[in-house]
């Protein structure tokens, strides 16, 4: 089953039952606690924080998400995209849990004649929260599933709240069990791989209050109405439907690396390293697209260096394979044809999204470059003196005077099994940016101050600024 049909039946199901189908908002949506929109819900928080009212009771959406948390684990993992599309449905004060799990469960396994998704009820295993009661009730008495195949799961796993005092409620998450041959069966769902999360149903019941942690904050009562919030990985579910093992070779994204791999001659399967580059690949070329699409263009800080980094390690990427020409022109129009069919406004926008692309490609070959040549003879001396860490200075030098993002030189010494001396980086840098600073004031210059950006990408490195989109809805 194609992506768009899948999408397509998730609307449709939802249509039929009453909801009004939403159009995806941007990836860009005004929230000061978000880089991009990452999850279905984003768009409605005013209607769930009832500082607006909805025109509808309920809604459906297939919404675009970015999750820059989750770049690391691309390729990696079987399931994680930086880009993905959430498949969701809402209540406002509607239908509750009975309604959220008797649609869910009947979309699922819904036999496919009949506009459902064909997959086999004893496959299907769900979580609630230990205390929902209700919820594992309802698991039974709507789906008939077994005791075992409903697991109960703390707080930090399944309460889902945005951090704030406002609504609150248990999570109940579907998995689809893939079989032994990707893991140990029966038991709690510990193996994430061979159990894949596909759907998060989310009772919005109660209000909280004094939240200081995500499974630590106040009950103060129950909600004037209870909501529902749900989100389903299109990108799952179509792996699974079209009988692959991960989220990278759908029909969606897997042609980029049908054609990376044409390009480099490399064949995807054969290496266990080369496939992970292949999948970055295709995942950050299909997510660079969709955020030029939506209006971000390549820079230093913020949205634009997410940008700017996702470009970059396909380039690398590709590089790593072996292939040294200018590799965009070649991935991103494959990109554009799997993405046009739902996305019909990227096609005539693509003049403009190539320019800004194959641009950022070309100032990256100049720094990769020069920079390269610099960073291989410095880590071959650390090397040959036995020593394992690249000193702060260099990677200072790297940065500034060849533009190497902090995450490239890391990422580039880790393929040299070499540290680097991160904490005297970031002295080096705190040192520069106190001097930028005492320099912009002098000069009383009229720019807005964006060096908390800057300074929350540099002294967090790869892994905490990039919890930024992390910090209200996400893994929920
Ligand atoms: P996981 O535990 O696998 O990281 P999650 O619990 O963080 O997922 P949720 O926040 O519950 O995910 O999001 C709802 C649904 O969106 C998930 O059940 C999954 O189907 C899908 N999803 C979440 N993150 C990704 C991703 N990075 N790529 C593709 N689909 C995703
Ligand atoms: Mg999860
Ligand atoms: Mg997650
Ligand atoms: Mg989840």
């Amino acid at each position: 089953m194609l992506t768009a049909e899948i999408r397509r039946r998730f609307l449709a199901h939802f249509e039929n039952a009453g909801h009004t189908a939403v159009p995806s908002a941007p990836l860009l949506f005004d929230d000061p606690n978000l880089l991009f929109v990452n999850a279905g819900m984003v768009p409605f928080k005013p209607y769930f924080l009832g500082q607006e009212t909805p025109l509808w009771d309920r809604a459906v959406s297939v919404q675009k998400c970015v999750r820059t948390g989750d770049i690391e684990e691309v390729g990696k993992t079987t399931r994680h995209g930086t880009f993905f599309q959430m498949c969701g449905n809402f209540s406002f004060g509607d239908y509750f849990k009975a309604g959220a799990i008797e649609f869910a469960w009947t979309l699922i396994t819904g036999s496919v004649d009949d506009g459902g998704f064909g997959f086999d009820p004893d496959k299907v295993w769900v979580t609630v929260l230990h205390s929902d009661d209700e919820a594992r009730q309802l698991w039974k008495d709507i789906a008939g599933l077994p005791d075992e195949r409903i697991q109960s799961r703390g707080l930090l796993d399944n309460y889902w709240q945005m951090g704030v005092p406002g609504p609150g409620g248990p999570a109940s998450e579907i998995y689809i069990d893939r079989g032994p041959e990707f893991g140990p069966d029966g038991g709690p769902i510990v193996d994430e791989d061979r159990f894949l999360e596909i759907w998060n149903l989310v009772f919005m019941q109660e209000e909280i209050t004094n939240v200081t942690a995500k499974d630590k904050f106040d009950v103060v009562g129950p909600l004037p109405q209870e909501n529902i919030d749900t989100g389903m990985g299109l990108e799952r579910v179509a792996y699974l439907l079209q009988g692959k093992t991960n989220m990278y070779e759908i029909d969606e994204v897997f042609p980029v690396i049908e054609k990376a791999s044409e390009i480099t001659g490399r064949k995807y399967g054969a290496d266990p390293i080369d496939d992970v580059r292949f999948r970055v690949i295709a995942d950050h070329v299909r997510s660079g697209l969709m955020l030029m699409g939506d209006g971000v263009t390549p820079g230093n800080e913020a949205r634009g260096y997410v940008l700017r980094r996702l470009l970059r390690r396909a380039v690398r990427s590709m590089r790593l394979l072996g292939y040294e020409d200018p590799a965009l022109p070649q991935l991103l129009p494959v990109s554009l044809d799997r993405m046009k069919a739902s996305y019909p406004e990227l096609e005539a926008d693509f003049p403009r999204i190539e320019k800004i692309a194959y641009a950022e490609e070309d100032a990256f070959r100049q720094t990769l470059g020069k920079g390269t040549q610099i960073f291989e003879s410095a880590a071959s001396a650390i090397k040959n003196t036995g020593g394992s860490s690249l000193p702060g200075d260099q990677a200072f030098a790297l940065h500034d005077t060849y533009g190497f993002p902090i995450d490239l030189t890391l990422e580039m010494a880790a393929e040299q099994g070499l540290t680097v001396d991160e904490d005297g980086f970031r002295a080096l840098m705190t040192e520069q940016r106190a001097r930028a600073k005492a320099d912009a004031k002098s000069k009383k210059g009229a720019h807005a101050d964006t060096s908390i950006y800057r300074s929350t990408l540099d002294a967090g490195g790869p892994t905490e600024w990039l919890a930024y989109s992390t910090l209200t809805t996400e893994s929920r």
